[in-house]
């Protein structure tokens, strides 16, 4: 790890002593706090005035119990999270995560990562994520469906277009938003669109919001290419996970003419050097919610490979699109010597700090989930306006809406990093634009 600025070294150790054992948590606090020191220096206000000590303290924590019936009438206990981080830009906003690797540590990540993602969007919402450790593989649809009425029973009070308005993330997404609007409703006697995104299209959704992560990640390392006058025509690229992210990234890249070879799960990956076949993974993981196996084996071309990681698989362009801290310093060299060029990450913190360094020091490209992944959130604000305003857009001019935002992010990194004197970085461009538009308006509301 890099030595951080004297100024923000003991905001660091104070964040790590005070939040312990929250790894990921902490992994995100250096990560942002290393890019800022340049700012600082300019503006000394920011540390002053404890902006960034305030920053780094969630405004609410809920922590609560979730119980439910099992389908052979067991009742079943899991814990529910809500991290409200910062209303500074607008309301909490940032989805809900259902997996077992779930505790306050990872929430806490998403949560303050949210902050300046959605700070980088330019559009009025703040930063929040939830969740909970509730595993939903192998539950049946009556099961999810107790479970997600359970987890609004509480945390539907927290809840308000105006307050916290929560959307998926992993193991959440259409079926669960719509139990959950659904409690939401019955409780409290409103039909208020407002309070969720992600919906279904006949029930207050936005276009194009299902495609929205990974069509704007592609649309991120588009802008990239294009800065270079080149584009996707004849890449060969990898997509880690196959789940919403990975399969709206795997169509938008073949649409511009880029070629994916291999997507992985968390049994395995499969390499398929003629191109994923996209119709053939969405049957299998968006309506079987079946696992990879069965990709290889209705493809007979390919064979799932377990025990290995896909990033082995040589290419130009790596997208991670799975999870926090999949990509290790080994993949990362693995990458490197097979020729990569750019690494952009679909998924929140899907590389280490030690992955990072490697393509850092090789001259690969690297762009930052904060940037390239803005466009699900920026999506969600987009439904956000279309259900305050009772309207609904076409899909072409929704994904013309999203194409814009992310080319506007791509330049705002690009020209943050040029002022503050790291042209084509894009973590600091990406970090420092996000923090700043945050700090001031926590400067401007008065000490809150
Ligand atoms: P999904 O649940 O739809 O898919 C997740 C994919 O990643 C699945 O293929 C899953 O495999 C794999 N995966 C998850 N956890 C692990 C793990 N611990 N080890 C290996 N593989 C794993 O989630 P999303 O596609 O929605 O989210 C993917 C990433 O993108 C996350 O980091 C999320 O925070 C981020 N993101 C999502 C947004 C969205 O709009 N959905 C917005 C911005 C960021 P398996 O099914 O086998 O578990």
């Amino acid at each position: 790890m890099t030595e951080l600025h004297t100024k923000l070294h003991d905001i660091y150790d104070e964040v790590a002593r005070r939040n312990p054992g929250e790894d990921e948590f902490h992994q995100a606090v250096y990560e942002v706090l290393n890019s800022l020191g340049p700012v600082v220096d300019k503006h000394p206000d920011y540390v002053d005035r404890a902006v960034i000590r305030r920053l780094c303290e969630p405004e609410r924590q809920i922590i609560f119990r979730v119980p439910w019936l099992d389908d052979s009438g067991d009742v079943q206990v899991n814990r529910g999270f809500r991290v409200e981080f910062n209303s500074a830009l607008g309301p909490f906003k940032g989805g809900l995560r259902f997996h077992p690797s779930v505790y306050l540590g990872i929430i806490k990540f998403l949560g303050f990562e949210q902050i300046f993602k959605n700070s980088l969007t330019g559009l009025p919402i703040g930063g929040g994520k939830g969740g909970s450790d509730f595993d939903p593989k192998g539950r049946s649809d009556g099961e999810v469906m107790r479970f997600c009425q359970s987890f609004m029973t509480e945390l539907y009070r927290h809840l308000g277009e105006y307050t916290d308005v929560p959307a998926g993330d992993i193991g959440v997404g259409m079926r669960e938003i719509g139990y959950m609007f659904g409690q939401y409703k019955r409780i409290t006697n409103r039909y208020e669109s407002g309070v969720f995104t992600g919906k279904g299209i006949t029930w207050g959704g936005s276009q194009v919001r299902t495609e929205a992560t990974g069509y704007g990640t592609v649309f991120f390392v588009d802008e990239i290419l294009r800065s270079r006058g080149q584009s996707f025509d004849g890449k060969k690229v990898v997509v880690s996970g196959s789940g919403n992210v990975a399969i709206y990234a795997i169509e938008k890249v073949s649409a511009l003419g880029g070629t994916v070879i291999a997507c992985s799960d968390s049994t395995g990956f499969v390499h398929d050097p003629a191109g994923i076949d996209l119709d053939l993974l969405k049957e299998i993981k968006e309506k079987r919610r079946a696992r990879l196996a069965e990709y290889a084996e209705a493809r007979g071309s390919s064979q799932l490979v377990a025990n290995r990681s896909v990033w082995e698989v040589e290419c130009d362009i790596a997208l991670p699109c799975a999870t926090q801290n999949e990509v290790s310093g080994t993949d990362a060299r693995h990458l490197i010597e097979s020729g990569c060029q750019i690494v952009a990450e679909g998924a929140n913190m899907p590389c280490t700090p030690e992955a990072v360094k490697y393509f850092e020091d090789a001259g690969v490209t690297f762009a930052p989930g904060k940037a390239v992944n803005a466009g699900g959130v920026a999506t969600s604000a987009l439904e956000m306006q279309q259900n305050a305003s009772r309207d609904s857009w076409t899909f072409s001019d929704t994904e013309a809406r999203l194409a814009e935002i992310m080319r506007r992010i791509h330049h705002r990194c690009l020209a943050t990093a040029d002022e503050y004197g790291q042209p084509g970085n894009y973590v600091a461009g990406a970090n420092i634009a996000g923090f700043i538009r945050v700090a001031d308006a926590m400067l401007a509301l008065g000490l809150v």
